[in-house]
C-alpha cells in the first residue's frame, strides 16, 4: 500500500464493492469517474495536486471520494499513510507512539499525533476483539462511519 491510487482502490473495494454510493444523497445508479481530477494551483503545486478517488453522482450533481464519512475524512494526511498507520498501530502488540509514527511514515509530528489520536478513539470504541487481523481496517471504517452518521 504504498501510493494513494492503490490505496484507494483498495478501501474502495472494501466499502463499496463494485458500486460507489453517494454519500449526499444515496443514489448509487450513475456516478461518474472524475479520473486525473486536480486541485486548484498553488505556489507549492503549481500544477495542482492530484484528487484521487474523486466522484460525481449523477444524481445529486455532487462531488465525493470515498473518504467521506469514514475516519479518513477531513483529513489531508493522504490515504495510504492512513492505512500504514492503521496497519502498524493493528500490527503492533505494544502499540506505537506519535513519535515512531512521525520517524517511520516521514510525516510531522503533528499529522502523526492526529494520526495516532484518531485512530485510538475509534479503536476504543469498538469491541477491540474485532481488531486486528485481516479485518482491522474494515472495524475502523464502519465504526466510524456510524457514529459521524449519529452525529
Ligand atoms: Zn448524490
Amino acid at each position: 500500500m504504498h501510493d494513494q491510487a492503490a490505496a484507494f482502490a483498495y478501501v474502495e473495494a472494501m466499502l463499496w464493492g463494485e458500486t460507489p454510493v453517494c454519500p449526499h444523497c444515496g443514489n448509487f445508479g450513475k456516478i461518474y469517474v472524475l479520473a486525473g481530477a486536480r486541485s486548484k494551483p498553488s505556489k507549492k503545486n503549481p500544477e495542482g495536486i492530484e484528487r484521487h478517488g474523486l466522484k460525481k453522482c449523477a444524481g445529486c450533481s455532487k462531488q465525493f471520494t470515498v473518504r467521506i464519512d469514514t475516519i479518513f475524512e477531513e483529513s489531508h494526511i493522504p490515504l495510504h499513510l492512513w492505512l500504514q498507520a492503521i496497519h502498524l498501530m493493528v500490527s503492533s502488540k505494544k502499540g506505537i507512539s506519535s513519535h515512531q509514527l512521525h520517524r517511520v511514515l516521514g510525516i510531522t509530528y503533528k499529522s502523526a499525533w492526529f494520526l495516532t489520536h484518531r485512530i485510538r478513539e475509534c479503536m476504543r470504541d469498538g469491541a477491540p476483539a474485532g481488531f486486528g487481523g485481516d479485518g482491522g481496517i474494515v472495524e475502523v471504517t464502519r465504526l466510524s462511519s456510524a457514529k459521524s452518521r449519529v452525529l
